[in-house]
């Protein structure tokens, strides 16, 4: 079902120490909060366990990072589904562009990911997304297409519908150069249309499409305001609780 989501992605900060204050501001500050958007925290993978915690007290839901391919086995350093699932992971982010570009990780290695998070019943935030130069040569409509015919048109229709998609334009993320409104319409306006002609018009109406790249609570109103813009992915504003929660409340 098409749901308004902020997601916050804390990428690889905060201490331990650190990340239980921002948490229990977070729980504490929502509490008296009337939002008609989903709430998702997605710290580093060592605090999820943390966050369920608050989160079984609170409003949000907690979302991971990252998740490995394989379901179990000898791949040390890797955490699976089945983990995430078993501290009541809610949403994974999968493919996020700093995974695609320092990790490798490429469109067919993602849709493995989407498919172990769905076998535990969580919800995938997809990323797609062009660079810079792609925009250039006027060609990011058709990066955006393959990523996510690659990664994701391989579900059934079933699955699909539990599939939240991001488009985080690459030169927007944590540079500060938030892409217009327009252009954020326009990309999504475009995923959407996808979508329709892969699994039909209602399967598209119900998709939410999220916002990612420099978004924060000065310009979040107007991203939002967005007919395909279904609400954020957002990095650096989401550490700081006062800035988070006014970007939740900027529909
Ligand atoms: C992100 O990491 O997904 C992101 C959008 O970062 P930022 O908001 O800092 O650009």
């Amino acid at each position: 079902m098409r749901t308004k989501i902020v997601a916050g992605n804390w990428k690889m900060n905060k201490s331990f120490q650190e990340a239980e204050e921002l948490i229990g501001e977070l729980a504490t500050k929502l509490e008296d909060k009337e939002l008609i958007c989903e709430v998702v925290v997605c710290p580093p993978a060592l605090y999820l366990e943390m966050a369920s915690d608050y989160a079984d007290e609170s409003i949000f839901c907690v979302g991971a990072q990252n998740v490995s391919e394989h379901e179990h086995g000898a791949y040390t350093g890797e955490i699976s589904a089945e983990m995430l699932d078993s501290v009541d992971v809610d949403f994974c982010i999968v493919g996020h562009s700093e995974r695609r570009k320092y990790f490798d990780e490429d469109n067919y290695l993602l849709a493995n990911k989407v498919n172990r998070v769905l076998d535990h019943d969580m919800i995938p935030i997809y990323c797609c997304g062009e660079v810079i130069e792609e925009r250039e040569k006027n060609i990011h409509f058709d990066i955006v297409e393959q990523q996510i015919k690659e990664g994701l048109f391989h579900l059934s229709e079933d699955e699909f519908s539990n599939i939240v998609i991001a488009y985080e334009p690459v030169w927007a993320i944590g540079t500060g150069l938030t892409a217009t409104p327009e252009q954020a319409q326009e990309m999504h306006a475009f995923i959407r249309k996808l979508v329709a002609k892969k699994y039909g018009e209602t399967a598209a109406a119900d998709c939410t499409i999220l916002y990612g790249g420099s978004c924060n609570a000065q310009n979040a109103v107007e991203l939002f305001a967005q007919k395909d813009v279904d609400g954020g992915l957002i990095g650096g504003a989401s550490l700081k609780a006062d800035d988070f929660i006014k970007i939740a409340e900027s529909f």
